[in-house]
């Protein structure tokens, strides 16, 4: 099975509308599976009309551990405190204990190996839940949402990038909606991949954060083509989008003018290739660019 990852350096420029139209386009041809790992802010799904609960089964998962303290064993020696880099420990005066956040500790387990007593330990916690369920269109959407306040994402992508190898069956491509950024959900979702649709606007910001995202993929040695969204609202930077993509040799795999049933689409619940079939022509072009061999 091939992977085409769908990732932007930026937010909002229109990257999970496009996965969506596009792994319809790829589904005429294709047995497909699309795996939401955009854990952060997941709408693949609703994006093709796959609501929470029409979901077949969800699933809480564990992907992280966090610090609790045993009060009883504690010396208040402090040295937990200072070895804290993510600011979780803060220091009780009256009871002479550390007080530990449980939603800015990274469970990475430095405060452990420190205490002389044996005070702390490591639990798992219930961080996201992951799911799947059946499209109108006939194909799976693999999800998975971290809950509110919790850290783990980039191994709750790779959950989500494992339920979608079991749901695939037949399917000979993974659609992958990667989070938008290059931090480490993004990099979970790119590993392994294929090849990358890199979906840009044509701004200033849009541009800079999508290099930074191609740079990543570069570090990995994938293929990868370029998106540009809403061309045509900026066909001055669009030239620069499209002068980076050749002096990178990467190639434009589509210009797709502003279209305000992109927006309609989202309210709708429906892709845009179905809610404006004019867009059909783009996502088409882009899934017969993609090399699938
Ligand atoms: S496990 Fe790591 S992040 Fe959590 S409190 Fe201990 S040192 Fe801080
Ligand atoms: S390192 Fe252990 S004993 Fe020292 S303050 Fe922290 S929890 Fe208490």
């Amino acid at each position: 099975m091939k992977r085409i990852t769908v990732l932007s350096g930026k937010g909002g420029v229109g990257k999970s509308s496009i996965a969506a139209s596009l792994a319809i386009a790829l589904s005429k041809e294709h047995k497909i599976i699309c795996a939401d790992c955009d854990v952060d802010a997941s709408n693949l799904a609703l994006v093709v009309g796959l609501r929470e609960k029409d979901f077949e089964q969800w699933k809480k998962i564990s992907t992280n551990e966090k610090a609790i303290l045993d009060e009883k064993k504690c010396r208040g020696c402090r040295k937990c405190v200072d070895v804290c880099h993510f600011n979780a420990i803060s220091w009780n005066k009256e009871k002479k204990q550390p007080v530990f956040d449980r939603f800015s500790c990274e469970g990475c387990g430095v405060c452990q190996i420190v205490c002389p007593n044996k005070a702390i330990e490591l639990k798992q916690v219930k961080n996201a839940k992951i799911g799947f369920g059946k499209t109108k269109y006939g194909f799976y959407v693999v999800s998975g949402q971290l809950e509110m306040g919790e850290s783990g994402s980039g191994k709750v992508v790779a959950e989500v990038k494992k339920l979608a190898e079991e749901k695939s069956g037949k399917a000979d491509l993974m659609i992958i909606d990667a989070a938008a950024g290059i931090g480490c959900p993004v990099i979970a979702s790119v590993v392994g991949s294929d090849y990358v649709v890199g979906v840009t606007e044509p701004t200033p910001s849009g541009l800079s954060d999508l290099k930074r995202a191609l740079q990543m993929v570069n570090h990995f040695g994938i293929p990868y083509g370029i998106v540009i969204n809403k061309h045509d609202l900026n066909p001055k930077f669009t030239k620069e989008v499209e002068k980076f993509a050749e002096e990178n040799g990467t190639e434009v795999l589509a210009k797709i003018p502003y279209n305000k049933g992109f927006a309609d689409a989202l309210v709708n619940l429906v892709p845009v290739i179905i809610y404006s079939p004019k867009t059909k022509k783009f996502f088409e072009d882009i899934a017969s660019k993609i090399p699938k061999n």
